[in-house]
This record gives structure tokens, C-alpha cells and sequence, in this order.
């Protein structure tokens, strides 16, 4: 017996000791060498004249023989000398993923294993003992490889009649390993990761027929040629709509899929696509994002997360490139050059067909933005945003002209003399229009977005702008549409009535209180200077931190109301009753913007106070 070179001792250590739970992949990596094999065979007879093979005989065949507990995978590719066992199988090189797998050891559950390719001595996490017969097309020899595991292995002769090798697994008695021989978890396996290879797999199956006479049937499981590599023209949308149901377990159909192919300095195909609605743990932690990455129709990782950005994370779909290698680590990958090319050109490529769709097809650009619009405004505001330029004209909001959502452009478009891009929020779009300064601009025939989301005032304050036009709340106290004329008169006579104002700012927690001709209907507002608007103040507030935010809240009182007159002669004959009623003001402000009242006996006390008189 022969002993393993240290470094494949090392990794086969790993193997047969992983606790790791996706044994399964170990017939993935069987196949993709059996593939590799075969694709060896057929380019050295492409390009040698002596060489005759029957191309059309290419095939991988996966048999299971129960009793024996014996799994045999065999190809007829260009098999291996004696030399070539020892060599190949005998030594491993340095893989970047075993270094990885080292370096991470103490780290648990790394998912390595699953990930990427580790080749040959996978076998070794499911069989108690692997044997290789192979004869290299050419050799009238063939020989046997076996070995039971970390002790060592033997070569010796052996026969094979034709070209090409068997893998025979020994399959582990354990219950974690006993479904490895049965054809319909074979099968399954098969389909899920190696469907896309490009000879066929054939599994053998005996079956019993009537004279008693054991017949072997074998039937193709792989499609042989992945969707994605298929000529656009010739696939139907009920293809592409079937794909991907089977594939991404989702049976709604999707809103659009995207298929390319790029040629030249980087090849790949890709097939992507914008789901109609969020799946069901999609707002959860446990969703992960990514795409699904092939080399050459191997699956390779069935989540690659670097190929889309988080505010993208919806998207499914597939990328092929013959530019990856099958053995790539995590680490590698994330610095990969290729990689990191394509998936800017997949953001490119989604971008673009969100706005082709909010173009043509505006009724799914509305399922699109009710079911992910958040998250393209997370990704504005995540990015403090950095990410603007590339998502601002995918959003959309509710225009209190329009009546409907609409994108920033749009807005633009409708009102062209606009000064600013006019919005409020509130808790729904019926509260928000409630709001006196929101009626206010509309008797101004003013259009405001009326923003019912929590996030939207924070994604205007780190837009600051669009298209040059800055974003303002109508609820803040520089908000004022009058004419300049009637903001005079309001000067002089908030200078007038200043003791008078002094006096009722000193009963309530504001900064300022004031007379506004821009109120239509409404007694009083409450409008906020500076940065943090009332909307920001909730949803600071409701944030789990010992910090309490403040907006400066300014009490403005309609100077056109009956109640300014009112205030004025309490003022002059009774001023202990105006403190009164700065408090009730005060408090039915704050009620019309959904903020709670710290004394709310005192205030209907006060009311009742009133009432009665
Ligand atoms: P990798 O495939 O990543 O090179 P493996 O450990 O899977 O690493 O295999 C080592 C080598 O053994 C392969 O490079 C190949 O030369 C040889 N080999 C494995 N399986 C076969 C096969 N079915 N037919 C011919 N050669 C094989």
C-alpha cells in the first residue's frame, strides 16, 4: 500500500471527519470530472486525425446496486494510465479552497464544501471505500485504483474493456448515506446540480420483465442544454415563465426576465428575473440574496451574493461563465475581476428594464414598486445617497393633483413652475391630506407628495435634491406660498401682537408662536424649523435608543381665522383665559399631526372650562 502525500492526507481528513451536511455534492464533482474526461477526449479528436471516437456514445451512466451497496459512475472519456492514478489521485494540489478551509478551521460550518468544487475526494464523505478502473483511450491495459481512506490506496491490473473509467463507491452503511442509493435521490441530484451539462447522464436501472429475464433500462436525466445558453429567438415566455417556477419555487409569474449573452473578452450568459411580489421570508433575516453561478453549465454556488447589490436583492436568476473556474474559493471570487465586470453589468441590466417597465408597462412597474419599492429607497438612504444618481428616477410617489404615484420626473413634468419638489407625510395618504398645510397648498393649486412611508422624509434628506429642485416638507415654517404683498401685512402684524405671542410661547413647550396667512380653513398648524420635521421626531423616537429627539415646533395661527380677533381682545381684557388658550391650541396642533399630548387632563379640563362659560 501506498501512502497519500500530505497535503491530500490533510484534506481527505477533512473529508471523511467533515460534519458537514451537504454531502451531497460529491456526485456533483463525480460528474463534472467524468464531463471533464470526456471533454478531453472529444477536443483530441477534433484535433487529431488518429483519434476516432463516436461522438455521439458520450455519455456519463450513474448506476446503484442496492445489495452490494455499490454506486458507479462511469464515462467513456479519456480514462487514465497507471501513471496518471498515481499522480491524479495518489497528490492534490494546493487548492485555493482547501487553504480556505484551513485557515477558517476553527470558524465552524464554514460552507465551503458546498460551495465550490473540491473534486475527487469528496467521494470520500459518503463511501467507505472508492475503486477507480480506468483504461486511457490508446492503452490496452487498465487498471484499479482502491483505497479505504486515509491509510493509503493500491493500484494494481485490471480489466476494462473499453476506454474510459468507473468510479465504483462503496456507499457508507450509515443513514445519512443509505438515499445515495436509491434512483430517485440520484436522480434528484442530478437534475439540481449538474442538469446542464452537456453529455448526457444516463441512469441505469435494472428491471424484472415478464420470462423472468432482467432487462437494464436507461434513461437521460440532464437536459443537455440549459435555457440560458439557448438562442433568445427561439425560446417561448411559456419556457422562460416554466424555468423559472421550476427553478426559484415560485408559481406567480414573473414580471420580466432579462437574457443576455455577452461575447468577446468575457463570455457569459445570463437569465434574470424581477419576481412579481416578495417572497415569503424576503423581509425576513434568513433571505439571501444572490444569483445562482455556473462555470460551463456546473453549478458552482447556489447563492452568489456578490453578484447583486442589496438594494437588487429580489432578483433571481442565473450566470454562466466559462471565464470562472469551478475551483474558486469564496475569498478568490470576491475579488474576482470577472465577476465583479458582470455584475456591473447585471445592476445595468436590471435598472434598465425597471425603467423600460415604469415606461411601457406602467400597471407592473406598480406591482414591482408595491412589493420592492422599499428597498429601493433603503438603498437610497443605506447608501447616504451614493446610490442616488442610479436610483432616484425609479421612485415613485403619490401626487395630491394627479390622485396616482408618480416619479419624481413626472412631477417635474406637470408642474413646471414649481419652485420646489413640495412634500408631507403622515401616517396614510387620507390623514396627509387632512393636514392644514396641505390643504393650504392646494387652495394654492399646489402639487404635494403625500408620503405615507417612514423612510420617504429620510430619503429626501439624503437626496437633498432632484433635477436641481430642492426637496421641502410644507409642514416646515419656510414654507409659504403667499403673495409678497400679504407676507408684509403678516409682518407687521406678527411685530404688532410680539408681547402677545411672547406670552403664549411661554405656556407651551414651542419655539416661536406666530400668525400665517397661508392657512386656508384651519385655526392653527404646527410647523418645525429646521432639520428634524415632526414625521422624524416619531420615527427617531420610536428607535430603541436612551436618545430623545426634539423637533423645534413653531405654533402658527390662521391670521384670516375669527380666532386671531379672539386672542387679540384676550389679550387686551383677559389674559389669564389667552393662557388657556394657548394650551388647547397648542394641543389640537399637535393632535392634527398625530403627536400625543403630555397632559391630557389639564387640556380638557381647559376645554370644559370653556364649554360651560
Ligand atoms: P480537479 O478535477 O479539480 O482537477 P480532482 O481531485 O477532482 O481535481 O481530480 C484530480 C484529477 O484526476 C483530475 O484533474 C483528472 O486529471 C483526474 N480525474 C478525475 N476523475 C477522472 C475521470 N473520471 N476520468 C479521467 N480523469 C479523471
Amino acid at each position: 500500500m501506498k501512502e497519500f502525500k500530505a497535503e491530500s492526507k490533510r484534506l481527505m481528513e477533512l473529508m471523511i471527519n467533515s460534519i458537514y451536511t451537504n454531502k451531497e455534492i460529491f456526485l456533483r464533482e463525480l460528474i463534472s470530472n467524468a464531463s471533464d474526461a470526456i471533454d478531453k477526449l472529444h477536443y483530441q479528436s477534433l484535433t487529431n486525425q488518429n483519434i476516432k471516437v463516436d461522438k455521439k456514445a458520450f455519455a456519463i451512466i450513474i448506476k446503484a446496486d442496492k445489495d452490494a451497496r455499490t454506486l458507479t459512475i462511469s464515462d467513456n472519456g479519456i480514462g487514465m494510465t497507471k501513471e496518471e492514478l498515481e499522480t491524479n489521485l495518489g497528490t492534490i494540489a494546493k487548492s485555493g479552497s482547501f487553504d480556505f478551509k484551513e485557515q477558517n478551521k476553527k470558524k465552524q460550518n464554514i460552507d465551503i464544501i458546498g460551495q465550490f468544487g473540491v473534486g475527487f475526494y469528496s467521494a470520500f464523505m459518503v463511501a467507505s471505500q472508492v475503486e477507480v478502473i480506468s483504461k486511457a483511450y490508446g492503452s490496452e491495459e487498465a487498471y484499479s485504483w482502491v483505497s479505504s481512506g486515509i491509510e493509503g490506496y493500491t493500484i494494481k491490473k485490471s480489466n476494462k474493456e473499453s476506454y474510459g473509467t468507473d468510479i465504483i463507491l462503496t456507499i457508507k452503511d450509515d443513514e445519512e448515506c443509505n438515499h445515495y442509493l436509491e434512483s430517485y435521490e440520484l436522480k434528484r441530484l442530478i437534475k439540481k446540480y449538474s442538469d446542464y451539462i452537456t453529455y448526457p447522464i444516463k441512469m441505469e436501472e435494472t428491471i424484472s420483465s415478464e420470462n423472468e429475464n432482467q432487462e437494464t433500462k436507461l434513461e437521460t436525466i440532464n437536459s443537455l442544454v440549459p435555457l440560458w445558453k439557448r438562442n433568445k429567438k427561439n425560446i417561448t415566455e411559456e419556457e422562460y415563465n416554466t424555468f423559472y417556477s421550476d427553478k426559484f419555487f415560485d408559481y406567480e409569474k414573473p414580471l420580466s426576465h432579462i437574457h443576455t449573452k455577452a461575447e468577446g473578452t468575457l463570455e457569459y450568459n445570463s437569465l434574470i428575473y424581477i419576481p412579481s411580489h416578495a417572497s415569503y421570508d424576503y423581509y425576513s433575516k434568513e433571505y439571501e440574496k444572490g444569483l445562482q453561478l455556473y462555470s460551463n453549465g456546473v453549478l458552482i454556488m447556489e447563492k452568489c451574493a456578490d453578484l447583486l447589490p442589496d438594494y437588487f436583492s429580489f432578483v433571481k436568476g442565473v450566470v454562466d461563465s466559462s471565464d470562472l473556474s469551478l475551483n474558486i474559493s469564496r475569498e478568490m471570487l470576491q475579488q474576482n475581476r470577472v465577476l465583479k465586470t458582470i455584475a456591473k453589468n447585471i445592476e445595468t441590466h436590471i435598472k434598465n428594464e425597471l425603467i423600460s417597465m415604469q415606461n411601457e408597462r406602467r400597471e407592473d412597474y406598480l406591482k414591482f414598486w408595491d412589493a420592492f419599492g422599499l428597498q429601493i429607497k433603503a438603498g437610497i438612504y443605506n447608501s447616504y445617497g451614493m446610490d442616488k444618481e442610479k436610483l432616484q428616477d425609479l421612485l415613485m410617489f403619490y401626487s395630491s393633483k394627479s390622485e396616482k404615484l408618480v416619479t419624481l420626473k413626472e412631477y417635474l413634468d406637470s408642474n413646471k413652475d414649481t419652485k420646489d419638489i413640495y412634500y408631507a407625510c403622515g401616517s396614510s395618504i387620507e390623514q396627509i391630506k387632512t393636514l392644514p398645510q396641505v390643504e393650504a397648498m392646494a387652495a394654492n393649486n399646489q402639487d404635494v407628495l403625500l408620503c405615507p412611508s417612514y423612510l420617504d422624509e429620510f430619503v429626501f434628506k439624503v437626496m437633498n435634491k432632484y433635477a436641481e429642485k430642492e426637496f421641502k416638507n410644507v409642514c416646515s415654517d419656510n414654507v409659504d406660498l403667499t403673495q409678497t404683498e400679504e407676507q408684509e401685512e403678516l409682518k407687521t402684524l406678527n411685530e404688532n401682537s410680539k408681547d402677545m405671542l411672547s406670552l403664549m410661547k411661554n405656556e407651551i413647550d414651542v419655539k416661536e408662536v406666530k400668525f400665517t396667512s397661508k392657512l386656508k380653513n384651519h385655526p392653527v398648524c404646527l410647523s418645525t424649523a429646521g432639520e428634524i420635521s415632526v414625521e422624524m421626531e416619531k420615527v427617531m423616537n420610536a428607535m430603541p435608543t436612551n436618545e430623545t429627539v426634539n423637533a423645534e415646533k413653531i405654533l402658527e395661527i390662521n391670521s384670516h381665522h375669527p380666532l386671531a380677533k379672539k386672542l387679540q381682545d384676550l389679550y387686551q381684557n383677559d389674559q389669564e383665559e389667552l393662557k388657556k388658550y394657548s394650551k388647547i391650541l397648542y394641543a389640537e396642533a399637535r393632535l392634527i399631526e398625530g403627536l400625543p399630548i403630555d397632559n391630557p387632563t389639564e387640556i380638557t379640563n381647559l376645554i370644559c372650562d370653556i364649554l360651560v362659560k
